[in-house]
């Protein structure tokens, strides 16, 4: 028996169960409107009309409804989730995005698979890292704005659901399920152009971002953001996170003693956390490494200072169990094409895992 199914069969049995418990067993797990009325409970010496089809049965875990004329993911999560945003529910468990009037459609109320581990394979989250942004593109690191609006377009044409980074770690910790086609957007170093021509675009598709910004330059000139700017964005919904507090390697450099290794560490990674601290109201928890680097001697420095998850640039997804402190990322660069950047959106890893 498929899922869906055996999501069927639990819930008719369910639904059956309480019908037979009678009103007076307050059946928690029925909404009011879905309860099927062949029950009598206050009249029982008049015999029930044949009683209409309840628009939708409902346990605990799932809601079996009758598409209507017109419905879609996010209408069905509007009416039975509580908002359109959790379409992706319906959208994933189903595997579809349009429905026939009358056909039978199964919802789940709750996660089903938070790992993202299934027999075949499991999920993997892009993130994506973009740097600077400029009306053309100048060098790998200065994407033209037309090309980042093609991009987020595609997401948003191509059912991929932009998710936070808060998001994705609570996902690593099995506490929340995401979209199967989740993907993170972060922006390394904290240029103004983010504003300029990041902004309008993640504004128009409703699209969340982070910024990993080091302190040294913050509010440094007229191309870097300010704590006022960075301040307006948090306020907004963008989540500012560090990228240390000079840029530098944090790797242990050649002839580095210990004791210099751990005061360039203090220095490199707490600092930003008193300014996060002064500035935004809070510390950060996530951290990118400069270029990307890191070492294993480096780990337990960078938990000692706060951050729960930190991220390399290696251009590869990231499945549930990924080490929260060697997270990966995949730079965008400015003369990747609309097909090279497709590439970086793989979102599943198959392997036979039976
Ligand atoms: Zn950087």
């Amino acid at each position: 028996m498929n899922t869906t199914a055996r999501a069927r069969a639990l819930i008719l049995a369910g639904i059956a169960l309480v019908a037979s418990a009678c009103a007076s067993a307050a059946p928690s797990t029925l909404s009011t409107d879905a309860v099927p009325t062949g029950a009598p409970a206050a009249t029982p010496a008049t015999p029930a009309k044949p009683a209409p089809r309840p628009a939708a049965y409902q346990s605990d875990d799932f809601i079996v409804t009758f598409a209507q004329s017109g419905d879609t993911p996010e209408t069905l999560a509007a009416r039975y989730l509580g908002g359109a945003d959790r379409a992706w529910m319906i959208e994933d468990y189903t595997g579809l995005r349009a429905f026939a009037p009358g056909q039978e459609v199964v919802i789940p109320r709750k996660p089903w698979n938070l790992s993202g581990v299934t027999p075949g394979g499991y999920q993997i989250v892009p993130i994506l890292t973009y740097h600077n942004l400029a009306e053309q593109a100048k060098g790998r690191l200065v994407l033209a704005a037309s090309s980042f609006r093609e991009q987020m377009r595609y997401l948003k044409t191509n059912g991929y659901r932009v998710v936070s980074l808060a998001a994705f770690i609570e996902f690593t910790r099995l506490n929340r399920q995401l979209p199967q086609r989740a993907v993170v957007l972060t922006f390394d170093d904290g240029y103004r152009a983010f504003k300029d021509y990041a902004y309008p675009v993640l504004k128009e598709l409703g699209f969340t971002a982070t910024l990993f910004v080091y302190t040294d330059w913050v509010g440094a000139g007229r191309g870097a953001l300010s704590w006022n700017d960075l301040r307006e964005l948090s306020a907004e919904g963008f989540d500012v996170q560090a990228h240390t507090k000079t840029h530098a390697d944090l790797r242990r450099a050649t002839g580095e003693t210990e004791a210099q290794y751990a005061r360039r560490m203090q220095v490199e990674l707490e600092q930003p956390q008193d300014l996060f601290s002064k500035n935004l109201g809070h510390r950060s928890q996530i951290l990118a490494y400069p270029y990307g680097r890191w070492e294993e001697g480096l780990l337990p420095k960078v938990k000692e200072h706060g951050y729960i998850a930190a991220f390399s640039v290696r251009r590869q997804g990231n499945a549930s169990f990924v080490r929260p402190l060697t997270g990966h990322r995949s730079q965008i660069y400015a003369e990747m094409t609309l097909d090279d950047f497709v590439r970086n959106l793989n979102v599943f890893q198959e392997e036979n895992l039976r």
